[in-house]
């Protein structure tokens, strides 16, 4: 007996057998949309992909309102937010797609994946952070022309005190000279840590309203009269560039001159990726000023 007669002898098996193994399929993609909402709702401020956004030339543009005073100067006003939203909002579909790799299909469109309070917790700590800075954390060099250089190095190796990864972006002085940068603040805050740290030298940690923490590392000295408690404005010099950290206290010169900023957000203090918002900021420079 062969197959062709029991095909035509017995359709009715074949038809349940196809609808069984529809069946199947679909179940099993309603298992993965399930696994998939799991996977993206828990930790998703936390996940790598989504801190580590990146933004296309047009969104650096679009990204804030900013006026031209009578010198040319630029300043930060405010930022888009229906262009952020659609920023974040693609930056959440890229983590789906990320989790799809890792075998958590999501075969259905992007609304069904990702809930209304994980997007609008998304987007909070980045309209937080975003919304706080007003300014790049270097002053500009426009007489003596020296310049500063970053790259995106969040997440590299670093083995100093342990192994780790660098939670952060590096500045780097043009001129490798200490003390020749003044360093700013981003934003609007209160000085809630200022002294000595092992791996960060001297350092000032800046807590915003919004609950952002800015981290600025390897100083070499602070502005005058700058305390613990105090409130800053952005813009406003709160020390100046250098190279100290990885030693006991006034170690100096085991690195290169730069400038270490970290932003932390939320609870958890979840290290964000300070890269891209330094691009943004870029044009956003203070002018030089030293003391
Ligand atoms: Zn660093």
């Amino acid at each position: 007996m062969s197959n062709r007669i029991n095909r035509k002898k017995y359709p009715a098996v074949f038809i349940f057998m196809l609808t069984g193994a529809a069946f199947v399929y679909f179940m099993s993609c309603f298992i993965n949309i399930a696994e998939g909402c799991k996977k993206i709702s828990k930790d998703i401020i936390s996940s790598e992909v989504f801190r580590t956004v990146d933004f296309s030339y047009d969104d650096y543009k679009m990204l804030y309102y900013y006026s031209t005073d009578k010198n040319g100067i630029k300043q930060l006003e405010g930022i888009n937010k229906s262009r952020l939203k659609n920023i974040v909002y693609d930056n959440m579909y890229n983590v789906v797609n990320k989790t799809k790799e890792k075998g958590s299909r999501c075969p259905i469109i992007f609304k069904y994946i990702v809930s209304d309070e994980v997007y609008e917790s998304c987007f909070s700590a980045y309209f937080s952070i975003m919304n706080d800075i007003r300014c790049f954390p270097v002053s500009y060099d426009s007489d003596n022309k020296v310049g500063i250089a970053y790259e995106d190095s969040w997440g590299a190796a670093r083995t100093y005190g342990g192994n780790r990864i660098h939670e952060g972006t590096d500045i780097m002085a043009g001129n490798n000279e200490r003390g020749y940068f003044p360093v700013v603040s981003m934003t609007d805050g209160r000085v809630e840590k200022m002294g000595w740290l092992k791996l960060g030298g001297y350092r000032i940690g800046i807590r915003s309203e919004s609950g952002a923490y800015y981290y600025y590392a390897h100083l070499d000295s602070y502005a005058q009269g700058l305390k613990e408690g105090m409130d800053v404005k952005a813009g406003s010099v709160i020390g100046m560039m250098g190279d100290s950290g990885y030693g006991k206290e006034g170690t100096k010169g085991k690195f290169d001159v730069h400038l270490h900023l970290g932003i932390y957000y939320g609870e958890d203090e979840i290290s964000f990726n300070p890269y891209h918002i330094l691009k943004i900021v870029d044009g956003f420079k203070m002018e030089f000023q030293k003391y």
